[in-house]
């Protein structure tokens, strides 16, 4: 039985032979159902374990797990998004044409040097991360953005529901360094109707 609350590997739009020659049928299948599950086990593994702590109401060690569980989870939605930005050779590759080539030459100036800064991007980022082309929502600017080690505690593409600034120099003049008692103040500050709005828009 599938639990709609734990991941899935999600099945590849195409067959695991279907990207040579320029990813062989042995790279493909053991990068998805071994490297890509592993993420997807490991993350349910540990909402197991959350979920667990929570009903039993005890203590856990809160930043060890939630460091873990954004490591296994950035993983499963960057191969995800990865599987799905790839096409066999004849479909993938060539050049994008109409709004997306005009926007990537707006951006870049040509498409030959989005290509050469996307590639000088992978190439040098630090240990064993990603590239992504990314889109801010405010600007509508195109950024090319490294993610070094996954994801460092960071969901990619998760809507943010709530936040709270812990910065020092969000509380230093009110709270020195007593980081606590300034968290404890921001419970009396959430806007609720702002993280319900999120959270309806979200689910849309
Ligand atoms: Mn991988």
């Amino acid at each position: 039985m599938k639990d709609h609350r734990l991941y899935v590997l999600p099945q590849l739009p195409y067959g695991y032979g279907d990207l040579a020659p320029y990813i062989s049928e042995e790279q493909l299948r053991i990068h998805h159902s071994i490297h890509h599950q592993a993420y997807v086990n490991a993350a349910n593994n540990l909402l197991r374990r959350l979920d667990d702590a929570r009903r039993e109401n005890i203590e856990i060690d809160i930043k060890a797990v939630l460091k873990e569980l954004s490591w296994n989870v950035g993983g499963h939605i960057l191969h995800s998004l990865f599987w799905k930005n790839l096409a066999p050779p004849g479909i993938g590759g060539g050049k994008p044409s109409g709004k997306l080539l005009n926007i990537l030459e707006e951006e870049f100036g040509s498409f030959e040097r989005f290509r050469r800064e996307y590639t000088q991007a992978a190439l040098s980022v630090e240990g064993s991360g990603w590239t992504a082309l990314t889109i801010c929502r405010e600007t509508g600017r195109l950024l090319t953005m490294q993610i070094e080690k996954h994801n460092v505690n960071v969901y990619p593409t998760f809507q943010i529901l709530l936040v709270i600034d812990v910065f020092e120099h969000a509380y230093y003049i009110d709270y020195r360094n007593r980081r606590a008692d300034y968290i404890e103040a921001f419970w009396n500050l959430i806007d609720w109707r702002e993280v319900d709005r999120r959270l309806k828009e979200a689910l849309k």
